[in-house]
C-alpha cells in the first residue's frame, strides 16, 4: 500500500476548508486540511502545490473519439448538421481498427492534457472489420489511465428505411443487441472507483429504428447500465420527428421507454418549458456542448432555465469533427461565455462553469464518487500552473483559469495515479502519435 500523499498549500483549490490542501490515500481523498492546521493523517509524503491551482478532475460527457480523424474536412465546412453528417458518413465508413486506435488515443490524450480525468465516448460507426471498436477503446483507456464510460453506439435506420446514414455504416438490430450484451459482460465494472463502464447509445431519432430504441432501453434496464443519445439538437430533428413519428423528440423518447434517470442526452437545445419540467421529474440529465452547437449553428442549450427547472447539466466537447478539438478546459470556458452572454453576469459565473464540468458532469455519468474534492471521493485531480503570459497579473486564481483561458493542465491524477506530469503524458510519444494519427486521417480522407 502507498503511503498517504499531502497535496500541500495549493495556490487555490476548488473545495471548502482545504486551504492547506488535501491528503490522498489508496486512490481516495482522506482528509481536507483547513487553514492553520497540519494533516491529522500520520506519515504523509508531501507534494508542493504552492504554484498550482487544484480542481476536481474535469469530466467529459459527450464525444466521438473517431472524429479526431476528420477535423476541418473541406467537404463538411460551413454546413449544418444533416448536410455535415452526409458529407462525413462515407469517410467514417472506411474507419479501420488501427485508425480508431489512433483517433481514440489522440482524443483521450488531448482530454487528459486539458485536465480531464474521466470521459465518455459515443462510438456509433461499425463498418465491416470494426466489430471490436469498443474493445479497442477500452485498451486505449487502460494504456493512458483515464476513467471511461464508453457507450456502445448504434445505427440501424439507413437511407433505405427513411434514415439519414448510408447503408454501409449501419448494422441490424440483432447484431447490435448481441454486441451490446457482449461488451457490457466483458468490460462494465460496477461500484465506487470503477475505471471502465459501458453504456448503450443508439445514435439519434433519424438513424435508429423505434424497435431498436425500445429493445436497447430494455437491455439497459436488465443489465443496469446507462443510456445515451443525441436529442433536441436541431430544428431539422424536430421536423423529422414530427413528420416521421408525429410528435416532438422528447415525446418520442418517452414513448421508447427512455425518459428516466439512467439516461443522459447530448445537446438538449430545443426543449420547451414543459419538456424541461418532464426531464427534471424523470432525472434525465443533459450534456451541454457549447463549441459544437456554435460551430454547427444548431442553437444554444438554455442551461440556466434547465437548472432552474431541476435538470442536471454537464459539459461535453462533442466529436472533434464539429468542435474541432477535445480540450475540456476550453469547452468549459466556451460554455461560460455562451451562457453568460445569454443570461447575464449575475446569473453565470466562472464557478458555475467549473461546477458544470465537475459535479454536473458526474451526475450525467451516474457517478457519486467523483466530481468533487471531498473526503471519500476518488483522488481525481487537475492541477494548473498560472505561469503563462495569459495569466500574468491575474488576481483570483480560480477565476483566472476560466477568464484568462487555461487550456493545459500541469498535472492530472486519476485514482491517486499521475497520468499527466509537467504537461505531458508519461510513456506517450506525442510526436510519434501526431505523425501516425495525421497519416491515418490523410489515408481515410483521400481513399
Ligand atoms: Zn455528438
Amino acid at each position: 500500500m502507498d503511503s498517504p500523499l499531502w497535496i500541500k498549500d495549493p495556490l487555490a483549490i476548488l473545495a471548502s476548508d482545504a486551504d492547506r490542501g488535501i491528503v490522498l490515500h489508496n486512490g481516495r481523498i482522506v482528509e481536507l486540511v483547513p487553514a492553520g492546521r497540519n494533516p491529522a493523517t500520520a506519515d504523509v509524503h508531501t507534494f508542493d502545490a504552492s504554484e498550482l491551482v487544484v480542481l476536481p478532475g474535469l469530466i467529459n460527457t459527450h464525444h466521438h473519439f473517431f472524429q479526431t480523424l476528420t477535423r476541418a474536412v473541406p467537404a463538411a465546412l460551413d454546413r449544418e448538421l444533416f448536410d455535415w453528417l452526409q458529407a462525413l458518413y462515407p469517410i467514417w465508413a472506411k474507419l479501420t481498427p488501427e485508425a480508431l486506435d489512433l483517433g481514440t488515443t489522440m482524443a483521450m490524450a488531448e482530454l487528459a492534457l486539458s485536465g480531464c480525468t474521466m470521459t465518455t465516448d459515443h462510438h456509433y460507426v461499425f463498418p465491416a472489420g470494426l466489430e471490436d471498436a469498443i474493445d479497442i477503446q477500452v485498451g486505449v483507456a487502460q494504456r493512458l489511465g483515464l476513467r471511461v464510460l464508453l457507450t456502445r453506439g448504434s445505427m440501424n435506420r439507413s437511407k433505405r428505411d427513411g434514415g439519414l446514414p448510408p447503408d454501409s455504416v449501419v448494422q441490424d438490430e440483432d447484431t447490435i443487441l448481441a454486441d451490446s450484451e457482449r461488451v457490457v459482460s466483458r468490460h462494465h465494472q460496477t461500484g465506487e472507483g470503477a475505471m471502465v463502464q459501458i453504456a448503450l447509445a443508439p445514435c439519434s431519432p433519424f438513424s435508429v429504428t423505434t424497435s431498436l430504441m425500445r429493445a436497447t432501453a430494455d437491455l439497459a434496464a436488465r443489465r443496469n447500465v446507462r443510456l445515451h443519445t443525441h436529442l433536441a439538437e436541431t430544428e431539422d430533428e424536430n421536423r423529422y420527428c414530427q413528420e416521421t413519428y408525429k410528435c416532438r423528440p422528447l415525446d418520442y423518447l418517452q414513448d421508447c421507454g427512455w425518459l428516466g434517470d439512467r439516461t443522459w442526452l447530448a445537446h438538449g437545445i430545443h426543449f420547451n418549458a414543459d419538456e424541461m419540467k418532464r426531464l427534471a421529474r424523470a432525472r434525465t440529465s443533459i450534456s451541454h456542448c457549447a463549441c459544437s452547437n456554435q460551430t454547427l449553428a444548431s442553437g444554444h442549450c438554455p442551461v440556466c432555465d434547465m437548472e432552474r427547472a431541476g435538470v442536471a447539466i454537464g459539459i461535453g466537447v462533442d466529436g472533434s469533427a464539429s468542435n474541432d478539438s477535445s480540450n475540456l478546459m476550453q469547452e468549459l470556458r466556451a460554455a461560460f461565455l455562451l451562457q453568460r452572454s445569454r443570461y447575464g453576469v449575475k446569473a453565470v459565473s466562472h464557478n458555475d462553469a467549473l461546477r458544470w464540468a465537475t459535479r454536473g458532469s458526474a451526475a450525467c455519468t451516474g457517478r457519486t464518487d467523483i466530481g468533487e474534492i471531498a473526503v471519500d471521493k476518488m483522488a481525481d485531480l487537475a492541477l494548473f500552473r498560472l505561469d503563462e503570459p495569459r495569466f500574468s497579473g491575474s488576481g483570483d486564481p480560480l477565476g483566472a483559469l476560466v477568464l484568462c483561458g487555461a487550456h493545459r493542465a500541469d498535472r492530472v491524477m486519476v485514482g491517486g495515479r499521475w497520468i499527466v506530469v509537467d504537461g505531458a503524458i508519461p510513456g506517450l510519444d506525442m510526436h510519434e502519435l501526431k505523425m501516425s494519427h495525421a497519416a491515418a486521417a490523410r489515408s481515410l480522407q483521400s481513399a
